[in-house]
């Protein structure tokens, strides 16, 4: 018999009623112990999918009510001093997680190369770590009462180490022995729970290419935890990349099992020798994405691995949680069927866990199925990069642009006020005409360029009134996307998104911005920028066909960008601005693949500005990268003009472009558009007389860091009208 594992599942609920739940209660409108319930009801209606699939392993403390980093901080004592103060628990938890009105709240930032956000712990010298396993035990002792033996998730002690923040400056490693030491107490402390526990220590650090340090503190990690107690089985689980140097400390430290994710790292098949007695655990069903599993090819990987490893040590399991996939297929109710039928979201994933299982067991081979995708795209026509060098389109862009020294700008979208969205969701559910619709985001569009006028801003944009997200927007006018009405993915907290389904050919039917831009281009002698969104952001925010590969669809879009721009510029407008907002999310947590993504990633961004003119400017806009491995990547990337978002480093990013001779424009961000503080003409001129440190005046553009879609307008006008006295001093 073999067994089926299931690596964590989400948590917010087939309907977000996690979501609602928390946001009423934040709000006032319900009390905590409503939140509890609803929590309950989620965790037992999860176990029981699970249990129905006849999962052998199933967790729990995968639940949490905002995150599980920031319950580890919890159970961990990690907190940090400003909130100690608090006495009640559910007030100090939300407090860290959302800030309260004497505190900030504590940082946020990406899941290693996924759309989750975890809370960043706070570390610093002389922390006393203190236990607290009353969550784990609350939710082990409920799995228990309905029949389940679960497992316990915990984030593994280094990849916490490795994401805390320690806020004092204090060497990471410093506080390896006392993190360790509160792993083994929490251990112990579950230990007295029951017999033979599985502890399921999540690790995707070990995904990631790293310092041999890390590796050399794995074994000592391990050792001490694998020895606490007879009575608890260790598994390590690695996900998102190969593993393949931890797979060989792992082999000999004391646990029981080790997972490895063979659909994001099939190298992984070349760590199995090293795997020695434990337990595979292996992940096969794609945890990360949304289309159905090929049992043929699942099979054919289980045979390989079972070369090496015994078939009674092998346990099929997802490829990591089931967090980054919507819930489930059965609530679509308005996909076209050859979308629809090609989908598997987290409950379907159970199904195909079980059924690749039972398969396995049979030894019964799969054929290989032609129903589950689709035929390859057709390769697009072909967009050729002709540009000329950048010194020669600066001087036919100066020519046509005309435009003064420290240019100003935004980056495209400016305040989404209640009554822009109520409009726009009007007429997305029909409540209004198309006419209706367009008379009022042209009298938006009319306000916001005489704004900026009056402003005096150089290079103007129509405001993205029109956009409820950068990626989405194009998503729904281009062909090859489809759109769930439920395909909810949890983002941070109670935030969820709904990515895009990319299932098929990519190609542009209709223009995509050309109106809109006229139109605002009608209203203004200063030069209108053309705003659209790029190939690497649009695939990166989207749930992407795994049919054919990730270049090739990108080259399709980058196509029918190119097209875009084409028609953008034969209407006569002279600045292009194409965002790769999330270009750097993408890169890969091993080093050695980053070279293929930077190549089809460059490669596309130019096929999708690959038709403009000499004479057009190209801009693009990357929100808080750092730049410092990449410049070589930017600079290829050939943009006329790049906005960065840098207010909150001075002109210490800035610096990487200088030591790079990078030669064409830069728009560092001059202030953070992330709060609603207004910054002084005098702290702008100092920004810019920081940047002129390091770049000649000729290269300089001046703007925000990043799209004003979130800020109040008053705060807007205030912020950019200070930004322009700083420039007019400047100049
Ligand atoms: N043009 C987009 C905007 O201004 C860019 C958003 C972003 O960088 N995240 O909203
Ligand atoms: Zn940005």
């Amino acid at each position: 018999m073999s067994q089926t594992y299931v690596t964590g599942f989400p948590r917010i609920g087939e309907k977000r009623e996690l979501k609602f739940a928390l946001e009423a209660y934040w709000a006032g409108n319900s009390d905590f112990e409503t939140v509890k319930s609803v929590a309950k009801t989620l965790r037992e209606r999860h176990w029981n999918y699970q249990k129905e699939r006849h999962i052998d392993f199933i967790s729990c403390n995968d639940f949490s009510l905002y995150d599980t980093m920031l319950d580890t901080a919890v159970m961990l004592g990690a907190i940090p001093p400003r909130f100690q103060g608090i006495e009640d628990k559910t007030e100090r938890y939300f407090a860290m997680a959302r800030g309260d009105a004497q505190r900030s709240a504590m940082e946020m930032t990406k899941w290693f190369n996924t759309n989750y956000h975890y809370i960043v712990p706070e570390i610093h010298a002389h922390m006393a770590f203190k236990v607290d396993i009353s969550k784990i035990v609350d939710e082990y002792i409920e799995a228990k009462a309905l029949g389940i033996d679960p497992k316990i998730n915990l984030i593994g002690p280094l990849t916490f180490l490795a994401l805390c923040n320690p806020v004092d400056g204090s060497d990471l490693f410093g506080f390896f022995d006392d993190v360790v030491e509160a792993y083994a107490k929490v251990l112990h402390a579950i230990s007295s729970l029951g017999e033979n526990i599985v502890i399921q220590f999540d690790e995707p650090l070990f995904a990631k290419t790293l310092e041999a340090k890390f590796l050399s503190l794995l074994k000592i990690a391990y050792e001490r935890l694998g020895t606490v107690s007879r009575h608890l089985k260790i598994a390590v689980v690695t996900y998102f990349d190969r593993a393949n140097e931890a797979v060989e400390i792992l082999g000999n430290c004391p646990i029981w099992a080790i997972g490895l994710d063979f659909v994001y790292g099939e190298e992984n098949l070349e760590a199995l020798l090293h795997v020695n007695d434990k337990m595979l655990i292996a992940g096969l069903i794609d945890g990360r994405n949304v289309w159905k599993n090929n049992a043929s090819k699942t099979y054919v990987l289980i045979e390989k691995i079972s070369k090496t490893i015994d078939a009674d040590h092998i346990i099929l399991s997802t490829s990591c949680s089931l967090l980054h996939v919507p819930f489930s297929t059965r609530f679509e109710e308005k996909l076209a069927p050859e979308v629809k039928s090609r989908l598997s979201f987290a409950l379907e994933k159970l199904e195909e866990l079980e059924q690749i299982n039972t398969l396995w067991e049979k030894r019964e081979k799969p054929e290989i199925s032609a129903c589950t995708q689709k035929a390859p795209s057709v390769k697009s026509s072909g967009i050729f990069y002709t540009r000329s060098a950048y010194a020669t389109r600066f001087a036919l862009q100066q020519k046509a642009l005309n435009l003064p020294l420290f240019p100003t700008t935004t980056i495209g979208s400016f305040p989404q006020t209640k009554e822009t969205r109520a409009v726009r969701n009007a007429y997305k559910k029909g409540e209004i005409t198309r006419e209706q619709y367009e008379a009022s985001l042209k009298e938006s569009i009319k306000e916001c360029v005489a704004i900026q006028e009056e402003l005096g801003l150089d290079v103007l944009v129509h405001g993205e009134f029109e956009r409820n997200d950068m990626v989405e927007y194009f998503g729904e006018l281009l062909e090859g996307f489809a759109f769930s009405q439920n395909g909810w993915v949890q983002s941070y907290g109670s935030r969820c998104v709904k990515p895009p389904l990319l299932y098929g050919n990519v190609s542009r039917k209709q223009p995509l911005s050309v109106d809109w831009t006229v139109y605002a281009q009608s209203l203004t002698d200063k030069p209108m920028k053309g705003m659209l969104t790029g190939p690497v952001t649009i695939l990166n925010w989207s749930f992407v066909r795994d049919d054919i590969p990730k270049s090739e669809v990108a080259y399709e879009v980058a196509t029918a960008i190119a097209e875009e721009v084409d028609e953008l510029q034969r209407h006569d407008i002279k600045i292009i601005q194409v965002d790769e907002a999330a270009f750097k999310e993408g890169y890969p947590l091993r080093a050695e693949k980053i070279k293929a993504y930077e190549k089809w990633a460059v490669e596309s961004f130019k096929a999708s500005v690959g038709t403009a003119w000499d004479q057009t400017q190209i801009h693009t806009h990357m929100c808080y990268s750092n730049f410092n491995d990449i410049i070589d990547t930017i600079e290829r990337m050939d943009a006329d003009v790049i906005t960065i978002e840098t207010s909150r480093s001075g002109n210490k990013l800035l610096k990487v472009f200088q030591k790079a001779n990078y030669k064409a424009q830069i728009g560092p961000g001059v202030y953070d558009i992330h709060s609603p503080r207004v910054p002084s003409v005098e702290e702008m001129s100092e920004q810019i007389k920081a940047f002129l440190q390091v770049l000649p005046k000729e290269q300089l553009w001046i703007n925000p860091d990043c799209g004003l879609k979130t800020r109040g307008w008053s705060e807007t006008k205030a912020a950019l009208a200070n930004m322009i006295k700083a420039v007019y001093l400047a100049r």
